[in-house]
């Protein structure tokens, strides 16, 4: 007799992930996230971190979170509302409001949790959220916490957007339109300046949440929103501080009323705790750093373009991307995950992904190009990508 205390029904979830072939095991990592790593005890070169800018393991950022702790201690003790509040949040968030160039930023404890607390803080019954079909996770988490209805639009297809909006736009108060900034899997941008002009159009609000695109996309990595020269014209600038600012954290950036609000109904902010001083203060030194300087950005940049260039000439289907993401695309899934394992074996660390992660017969494995890389490991990875990929005859 089985007990109950056995999870039974768990071990027949897993047992059903083996025989799909999609039971994996989790990597694990040996010291810092930087370009080369120790993975599963073997040194090997990165290309899966979203660790963009080498800020993760920078040194200034290191002994900004060393002083932070002597100062303030590991913890914030408390939700912001009650005792967790600490001076240096309300300097870090006066600093996000000026990088942004926004009126103000409310910071949460990481871009999911922002998510999943801002959409449903800024909507409600009567309203209708449209969003992107390939949105981020967390925002269909979010949308699914809000009472407002919700309608999706065809990845980056305007037309749709525009059908939804004649369709619906006046049976609801208040629309929203959310959609990546940068969408990870394939590296393309949004199409803000269209979206903008169609939320005009119609009156609806915008909310871009620009992950991947903080620290990568214009002026100094402030993002996409930025790049498209739109400030002022969206309405919820949402963004990590865990991937390009390299620590852990999410932000909305606005208006004074939108941080006012979220001080009061921000769910993360009156119920949990509030971004410990090691993480606040290695954030506002990234901040500093990347408005001081354009060589982070820059050399994100001159990297990806140079592994990008390479892998084209090797004959490789590198896709449509915009941004250092370089996704190589095989098609067959169980193809893209040997290709990733074989790199591996070969030293080179790129995940493989997947359906249902991406459609069925798009298999990849995803390069993310940083900063931190040097060219000679670039160069050796291209190398490696080279020689296997022959060996596989994917080239
Ligand atoms: C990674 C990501 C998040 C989550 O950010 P974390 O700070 O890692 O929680 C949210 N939205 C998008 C679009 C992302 O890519």
């Amino acid at each position: 007799m089985s007990n109950i205390h056995d999870l039974k029904y768990l071990q027949d979830n897993i047992q059903d992930l083996k025989d799909q072939g999609v039971y994996r095991q989790l990597p694990v990592l040996e010291g810092e996230n930087g370009a080369e790593i120790i993975l599963n005890g073997k040194s090997v070169i990165n290309l899966s971190s979203n660790n963009y800018l080498g800020f993760a393991n920078h040194p200034k950022l290191k002994e900004a979170a060393v002083k932070a702790v002597e100062k303030y201690g590991v913890g914030a003790g408390a939700v912001r509302t009650i005792v967790g509040n600490m001076d240096i949040h309300e300097e870090l968030e006066v600093l996000l409001a000026e990088f942004k160039r926004e009126e103000a930023a409310m910071v949460f404890q990481s871009g999911f949790n922002c998510n999943a607390g801002v959409i449903q803080a800024i909507t409600g019954k009567g309203d209708l959220i449209i969003s992107d079909e390939l949105n981020h996770a967390s925002i269909i988490d979010g949308v699914k916490l809000s009472k407002a209805d919700k309608a999706i639009f065809k990845h980056s297809d305007m037309a749709d957007l525009r059908r939804v909006l004649e369709e619906k736009r006046k049976d609801y108060n208040n629309v929203l339109i959310i959609t990546d900034g940068v969408f990870s899997m394939d590296g393309d941008l949004a199409k803000l300046p269209e979206i903008v002009e169609l939320a005009e159009e119609f009156e609806a609000l915008t909310y871009v949440d620009d992950a991947h695109g903080s620290g990568v996309l214009g002026e100094c990595g402030r993002g996409t929103v930025d790049h498209f020269g739109l400030h002022g014209r969206v309405d919820f600038c949402i963004g990590t501080l865990s991937k390009g600012i390299g620590v852990i954290g999410g932000y909305c950036a606005g208006k004074q009323v939108m941080k006012e609000w979220l001080s009061h109904r921000g769910r993360p902010i009156l119920f949990s705790t509030a971004l410990p001083p090691a993480a606040v203060m290695p954030i506002m030194e990234a901040l500093k750093l990347l408005m001081s300087t354009s060589e982070y950005t820059d050399r994100l940049w001159s990297n990806a373009k140079f592994f990008k260039e390479k892998l084209g000439k090797l004959g490789f289907n590198t896709g449509e991307s915009e941004t250092p993401i370089t996704p190589v695309i095989i098609g067959d899934e169980a193809k893209s995950m040997e290709f990733s394992r074989k790199l591996l074996e070969n030293g080179v660390y790129v995940s493989a992904i997947v359906f249902p992660t991406v459609p069925k017969g798009t298999g990849r494995v995803r390069c993310m190009v940083t900063a931190g890389h040097s060219e000679e490991q670039l160069s050796k990875a291209v190398d490696v990508f080279e020689k296997v990929g022959k060996e596989m005859g994917i080239i």
